[in-house]
């Protein structure tokens, strides 16, 4: 029987790659953990979810102070951002993370932590700082970086991508974004809000394109209305670099041309997977442009060697991530063939409104041809959302034929945190009807998903069937005869 350094060895320190590692490790594999960065926690600490969202946090609190006027207060000036100090704070925050992805935590856990980038010379040996280090089953979880410009005449740019846009050491004063995606519209928003003028540049018609169109749409007249300037239907056909200016020339469906230009371009138009200099070609493993081929067990075209995480391609986000890290250590420490099953994946865009989503929506609905029917509540129609100041938005819930629940999505103030009772409803097979009859606390913004729960329920509740029953059952009267008269003569008297 061969015998090896490692019972694992994984290749990459972020999301997917600790989870794994911190799993196999304190169940008694013998582990070997190997990152190229001088520190552990990868993209969603250092350049993706962590310094979004603190970015977020202090673009909204500059946003509300201009918006004192709104809530009876005075109004303040509160001048210009110095955005030294935005990234400051974002440093903070991430450094505080930090702490629980530290080298030494992973090493008390019992993982051999290295650094560097390793080099498949077999299927079960890599070379790493001219070392072999061998193991029995091998995890790829080296993430995905921004994909490279799909223009030629980007290369002439000097664009920043999510690696530095949260260490600027000034505040753009034009911001061209490039893409509508998650990633694109936070950013847009924050900047904007921070004191940028914002421009995004779309190539299909829809931002947020995998989400259906009026839920995206409600995001996007948003930030319209914030003052963002969003192009769709765009192509990029030029673009060149004066000093510091840079100009990108667009055009649109009917060959019309514009060129918009601006001191900082973001390039954020989707991820690549980071498998160069692995060598994954030594030892034949099957990828494509989107990511490292993996069949349901997430195991590459080598059955011991797993892919999981953005590396992968299939759903990018921190939680997916270490989902599918939780399948490798079943698999590789377990030994027992566990599979992934995405269909209740969530996922939340942290705009302002929010845009999460579980399940199917009415576009995936459609392509799967899935009969479905949709019920909606409006936050407008929310007491804590109106106080707040926050009421657009909706819930969308979709019904298949059995009118059982297969999507809900929530455009609005905190979508993200309101998914959550969804998440619990759909993965537990929670019965409509019983988040119908819970008490929720009044008022709160998690009412809405209750209500949309007893606004199908009551369809049931009052059918004229039951109305029939109760009258047959108990002799009811029936309405009121000219209900709306009464009130009038009591009024008067
Ligand atoms: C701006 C931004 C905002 C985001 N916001 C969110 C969010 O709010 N919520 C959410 O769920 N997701 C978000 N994401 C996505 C999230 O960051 C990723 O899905 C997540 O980090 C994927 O985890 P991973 O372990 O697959 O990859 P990573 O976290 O990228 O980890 C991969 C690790 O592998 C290392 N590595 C790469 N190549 C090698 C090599 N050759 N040798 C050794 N090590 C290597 C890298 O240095 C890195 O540490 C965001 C992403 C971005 C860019």
């Amino acid at each position: 029987m061969a015998s090896y350094d490692f019972d694992i060895g994984i290749i990459g320190g972020g999301a997917a790659g600790l989870t794994v590692a911190a799993g196999a490790a304190q169940l008694g594999a013998r582990t070997l953990l190997i990152e190229k960065e001088p520190s552990l926690g990868g993209d969603c600490l250092h350049f993706g979810c962590v310094p979004s969202k603190t970015l977020i946090k202090s673009a909204h609190v500059y946003h509300q102070l201009g918006r004192t006027k709104q809530f009876g207060l005075p109004e303040v000036d509160p001048g210009p951002v110095d955005f030294r100090q935005v990234a400051d704070r974002i440093r903070s925050v991430i450094a505080q993370i930090q702490v629980h992805d530290s080298v030494e935590r992973f090493c008390k856990l019992g993982a051999h932590v290295a650094f560097g980038e390793p080099e498949f010379t077999d299927e079960h040996s890599t070379q790493l700082n001219g070392k072999t280090l061998s193991a029995k089953y091998w995890a790829i979880a080296t993430g995905s970086s921004p994909a490279p410009p799909r223009v030629h005449a980007l290369d002439a740019l000097d664009y920043i991508t999510n690696r530095e846009i949260f260490s600027l050491d000034k505040l753009p004063e034009t911001l061209i974004v490039l893409g509508a995606g998650p990633i694109a519209v936070e950013m847009a928003q924050a900047f904007n809000r921070l004191g940028s003028k914002v421009v995004v540049i779309q190539r299909s018609g829809q931002i947020l394109s995998k989400e259906d169109k009026d839920m995206a749409d409600t995001v996007m007249q948003v930030l319209q209305d914030e003052g963002i300037e969003i192009l769709l239907n765009r192509s990029i056909v030029d673009a060149d670099q004066q000093n510091n200016i840079k100009s990108i020339t667009v055009e649109d469906k009917d060959g019309n041309r514009s060129t918009h230009s601006g001191d900082t371009v973001l390039l954020a138009q989707g991820r690549t997977p980071n498998a160069e200099g692995l060598g994954l070609k030594n030892i034949d493993i099957a990828m494509t442009p989107g990511g490292i081929t993996v069949d349901n067990r997430l195991r590459t075209s080598h059955k011991h060697i797993f892919a999981p995480g953005d590396v992968n391609g299939k759903f990018q986000f921190t939680h997916a991530a270490g989902y599918e890290g939780g399948i490798v250590i079943t698999n590789a420490v377990f030994h027992l063939p566990r599979k992934t099953d995405y269909t209740l994946m969530p996922w939340c865009t942290f705009t302002d409104p929010e845009l999460a989503s579980i399940g199917m929506n009415e576009k995936r609905a459609g392509q799967e041809g899935v009969d479905y029917s949709v019920w909606t509540e409006e936050f407008n129609g929310n007491d804590r959302a109106l106080a707040e100041g926050s009421s657009t938005g909706k819930i969308k819930m979709l019904l298949n034929e059995k009118e059982k629940v297969i999507g809900v999505q929530i455009v609005g103030p905190r979508a993200g945190d309101l998914l959550g009772e969804w998440v619990a409803i759909l993965g537990g097979g929670v019965k409509l009807s019983t988040l119908a009859g819970t008490v929720h606390p009044y008022p709160t913004l998690a009412e809405i998903n209750k209500r949309v729960a007893g606004t199908f329920i009551s369809t049931k509740i009052f059918s004229d069937r039951i109305k029939k029953g109760l009258k047959l059952f108990f002799q009811l009267k029936g309405p009121a005869q000219d209900p709306c008269s009464k009130i009038n003569h009591f009024d008067s008297v």
